[in-house]
């Protein structure tokens, strides 16, 4: 079925708040629920894409908390948190690592509109050492309550929140797709309008095709891949 004009400006609208600079990084984080509920508040939020480190040979599994989340905001997984944390610095990124210790200041007096990496850790353990020894600032949620610790995905859509709020307080947020650059901008909107063309220009090596005002392919295909709209 060819894509309603509807759904492409929705596509667009959505695509022209993404921000390539503030992203997490999940080290070990493996429950479904909470990678789910994780994803569904970076897509809020318009993180452009997500970052884990998965234990050897484990997938990332979602569940229904996503609802499709997952499709949208794309994790792109690490082999280690060394790995993870040195691309996202090279990458510009400032790391705010999430540890309830002695040296973590409160996550309120932190500047978030510059590109921000948040580092969350394993349910059960917390960030590794190596990677408190890696971030540049340890962060934290002040806790009053008799449990230490908030549940990840809650710890995580809190301070994507107060990003998200400074970022609009200074008058930084994207609204035109300017924190994602044109090219990528090109690229994501036609992979989100048509995920099987553009897998299949992928596969054939050949760019995607040009889209009109109203989000058609402007280009002939051949009729098999015509179906897969
Ligand atoms: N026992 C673990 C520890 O000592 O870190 C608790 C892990 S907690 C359930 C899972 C993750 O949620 C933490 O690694 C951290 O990323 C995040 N988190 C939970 N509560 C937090 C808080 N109050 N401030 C910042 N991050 C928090």
């Amino acid at each position: 079925m060819p894509l309603l004009p509807r759904r492409f400006e929705r596509l667009k609208a959505v695509l022209n708040h993404r921000m390539a600079d503030l992203t997490v990084l999940l080290e070990e984080v493996h429950k479904p629920h909470n990678l789910s509920a994780i994803l569904r508040s970076c897509d809020a939020v318009g993180v452009l894409e997500a970052h884990a480190v998965c234990l050897e040979g484990r997938l990332p599994l979602f569940n229904t908390t996503a609802q499709g989340s997952q499709k949208w905001v794309p994790l792109q997984r690490h082999a280690s948190a060394a790995d993870g944390l040195q691309t996202l610095r090279q990458q510009g990124f400032r790391l705010y690592g999430t540890h309830l210790s002695a040296t973590a200041v409160d996550y309120r007096s932190c500047d978030f509109t510059g590109p921000t990496a948040f580092v969350l850790g394993a349910e059960k353990w917390g960030l590794s050492p190596a990677a408190i020894a890696l971030v540049d600032q340890a962060i934290m949620i002040p806790m009053s309550g008799m449990v230490q610790s908030l549940n990840v995905s809650v710890a995580t859509a809190t301070l994507l929140f107060e990003a998200l709020r400074q970022r609009q307080a200074a008058g930084l947020l994207p609204s035109q797709g300017e924190g994602v650059g044109p090219e990528r901008y090109g690229r994501l909107l036609f992979e989100w309008a048509y995920p099987e063309v553009a897998a299949w220009c992928r596969q054939q090596g050949r760019p995607y095709p040009p889209l009109d005002a109203e989000g058609a392919i402007s280009e002939a295909l051949p009729r098999t891949v015509r179906l897969r709209y």
